[in-house]
């Protein structure tokens, strides 16, 4: 049985906006599985642990319930759910937003505007949590998916959906009115898989690897050579994660300098070391960081 065999099992969206990306974070984290959108469950070769392929509607659920020790899903979905689970880790990916928007031509201008309004949304209990703490009456219209249409249907006067960004709202001529939720995949367990000494290690084990991947994430390592002379100037420039290394070169007068860097930064400080004196800069791509 799969249920009871000892193992740690990870539920994740079988098919959709996270599959790839948590499917990508458990490879980056030393994991071997094969994983189809097909199948329902994939045992890892090289650690005690087997995914789980389920809706992700269902995973906060199977969380809390302890069918599964480990989840990854949108916080978003793990409110709605109003799931009682801990909250392991931030992701960094699946970001959006949950937002109140209105149709272009709308008179609604602020949420106070929205009062005795109809708002249509798949998101019945983190709506009426806002309207409760915002002291707003309105009309909840529940419905299970398209729900940008609802305007245009005159079947509500606003909708609260999820967005990336706002282009995909203005796109169906609504305007992005407040924002009630930001969300991001989450890493989430549960009290009994914690209490379990043999799961709780192996949850450790799985931690370090995931925030070592987390870490690594937009960074890459850097290396270069430089006249000893330059250090001091060149090391104002790097921002590096703590100190940068420096290591003498077997010609006289000559260091090695390398540094972690951030990816959204190293053209810029790349160009400004040049200026200062460094030159044959190498830039690689980390796998991960462990601190
Ligand atoms: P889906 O595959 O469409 O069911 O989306 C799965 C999860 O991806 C959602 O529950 C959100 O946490 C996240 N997500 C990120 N961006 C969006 C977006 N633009 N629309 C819907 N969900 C999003």
């Amino acid at each position: 049985m799969i249920a009871n065999n000892g193992r740690l099992k990870i539920a994740i969206q079988k098919s959709g906006r996270l599959t790839d990306e948590s499917v990508n974070l458990l490879r980056a984290c030393g994991l071997e599985f094969e994983f189809s959108k097909q199948g329902l469950y994939s045992p890892c070769k090289n650690f005690d642990l087997d995914l789980l392929s389920l809706r992700d509607d269902d995973i906060p659920e199977y969380v809390q319930d302890g069918v599964a020790d480990l989840g990854i899903v949108g916080e978003n979905i793990v409110r709605e759910k109003r799931a009682r689970v801990e909250t392991l880790a931030q992701l960094g990916y699946g970001s959006c937003r949950l937002m109140i928007s209105v149709p272009q031509r709308s008179s609604i201008r602020t949420i106070q505007g929205l009062r005795g309004k109809r708002i249509a949304t798949t998101y019945p209990v983190i709506l009426s949590q806002f309207l409760r703490t915002n002291r707003l009456k309105a009309d909840i219209v529940e419905l299970s998916g398209s729900v940008e249409i609802a305007p245009t249907l005159d079947v509500a006067d606003a909708i609260c959906d999820l967005l990336s960004t706002g282009t995909t709202a203005r796109m169906n001529g609504l305007r992005p009115l407040h924002t009630v939720l930001e969300s991001e995949a989450t890493l989430i367990t549960n009290k009994k898989s914690l209490q379990e000494k043999r799961k709780k290690d192996l949850i450790d084990r799985l931690l370090i690897r995931v925030s070592g991947s987390l870490q690594a994430r937009g960074k890459r390592y850097m290396m270069m050579n430089a006249p000893a002379s330059a250090v001091p100037r060149l090391k104002t420039i790097i921002p590096s994660l703590k100190s940068p290394t420096v290591v003498p070169l077997a010609e006289e007068g000559m260091v090695a300098l390398h540094s972690v860097i951030a990816e959204d930064v190293f053209w810029d400080v790349m160009e400004k070391l040049k200026k200062a004196g460094a030159s044959d800069i190498i830039v690689v791509p980390i796998e991960t960081i462990i601190q």
